[in-house]
């Protein structure tokens, strides 16, 4: 064992969750230099993956000195394990310890961005504890609260890749049209019922030809990682607009996400079987020999640092297998940056609802937080979602956070 350094940002203390079995990806940028560069957070630091990649004379330097996680994403999956394998050793290896240390920055100095570019993004519908709440909520007179088709295939519908941000940023309370019960006719104005929703995303690296679906046994050669994603929703805009068409507006004006993606390279200790499957597949949705392919992700929600909310990722009915398999199934392809959302994770318990919606029963039972009640959002309200899963040898391997907060709706007129 080597002598620890004291005060080494590379001598984390043991099971940290952002110890070098996790090395989640992320893009930064210092006071002292504006260049964007792609780096790998240890601890509560952030180290200069290019930087680490040239002094050491790495193969894929190009990759790491890029200012995107672009060209690593379209490299493939035995580029990223060979990356990882590096970046384990570099910040491992007691030989690499000094031309390491210097290029790991704290995080409170650096200043993150959008890590990756987002091409297409489509957001799912997975959880069937969600899908049973907001059916009781927005169709009360069907006889049951799933559609038809739910058991059958995954929900879902295109979002809007171009407002995708990174956690951090503020997000501007829509506005729109909405129609208050009993109304015959809409009004206009900043939405009433802004809502979160708690997901987790997927972002894929390899692109697909079209014409050619992806199999379920394939998704790990396509998706590199996952981050965790609030699903920012208005809920008065979406009830009056989506009659019949999906989400548009009351979903399109923000999406945030992680600055740090995870490699689903770190996440095989958090590998579990999804729930049992009630309702025969097809064959191309059909995970009962392919192994466990769900996430035992473990999320916590908090608004204005009180947490609201534990929902278990783990309990999530469809995959991100299978919502890779079902979006390609029709010949759609694949492009590096495509991003795709789960779905609110919401568990069986009000404290594992992954939206305020079914958090405060459709808005009649407001949650108590220490600075008042609240149903849904008010404006100055921050809501930062966090994460761990199983790790080795009983360690924990952190997500990094999502984090917004809301400011006034712009003028309009
Ligand atoms: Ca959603």
């Amino acid at each position: 064992m080597p002598e620890p350094h004291e005060h080494t940002p590379l001598d984390l203390p043991d099971g940290h969750p952002f110890g070098p079995h996790n090395l989640p990806y992320g893009v930064f940028t210092t006071p002292d230099s504006p260049t964007r560069r792609v780096g790998v957070r240890l601890g509560d630091h952030v180290l200069d993956a290019g930087a680490a990649a040239t002094a050491l004379g790495s193969p894929h330097t190009g990759l790491l000195t890029a200012g995107s996680l672009d060209p690593l994403l379209a490299a493939g999956r035995p580029i990223w394990s060979r990356v990882r394998a590096e970046l384990t050793t570099w910040v491992t290896d007691p030989a690499h310890r000094d031309t390491v240390e210097p290029l790991l920055h704290p995080l409170a100095d650096v200043r993150l961005h959008l890590p990756f570019a987002v091409a297409d993004y489509v957001d799912f519908y997975a959880s069937e504890h969600h899908a049973r709440n907001l059916g009781g909520f927005f169709r009360p007179e069907a006889p049951d609260p799933l559609t038809p088709n739910w058991k059958h295939l995954p929900i879902g519908y295109h979002g809007r890749s171009g407002t995708v941000v990174v956690s951090g940023t503020d997000v501007v309370r829509p506005s729109g049209q909405r129609r208050a019960p009993g109304e015959s006719d809409p009004v206009f104005g900043p939405s009433t019922r802004l809502d979160i929703e708690t997901e987790v995303g997927f972002v894929v690296g390899t692109p697909s030809p079209m014409g050619r679906p992806v199999p379920l046994a394939d998704f790990r050669e396509h998706v590199f990682g996952l981050c965790l994603l609030n699903d920012w929703s208005a809920r008065d805009i979406q009830g009056w607009e989506a009659q019949p068409l999906g989400p548009h507006l009351g979903k399109s004006f923000t999406t945030s996400v992680s600055a740090w993606i995870t490699p689903l390279d770190a996440l095989d200790t958090a590998r579990v079987n999804p729930p049992e499957r009630t309702h025969p597949l097809l064959p191309y949705l059909d995970d009962a020999t392919t192994g466990p392919t769900g996430y035992d992700l473990h999320i916590a929600v908090a608004v204005n640092g009180t947490v609201v909310s534990e929902p278990p990722f783990s309990l999530m009915y469809w995959t991100a297998a299978q919502m890779l398999a079902h979006m390609t199934v029709n010949g759609a392809s694949l492009r590096t940056g495509d991003l795709y959302g789960s779905g609110t994770v919401s568990g069986p318990t009000e404290h594992e609802y992954g939206s305020l919606i079914e958090l405060t029963g459709n808005g009649s039972r407001p949650l108590q937080l220490p600075d008042g009640e609240r149903t849904f959002l008010a404006d100055g309200d921050e809501v930062t979602m966090t994460a761990w899963a199983p790790g080795p040898d009983g360690t924990r391997i952190g997500l990094g956070e999502v984090t917004g907060r809301i400011t006034p709706a712009a003028p309009t007129g």
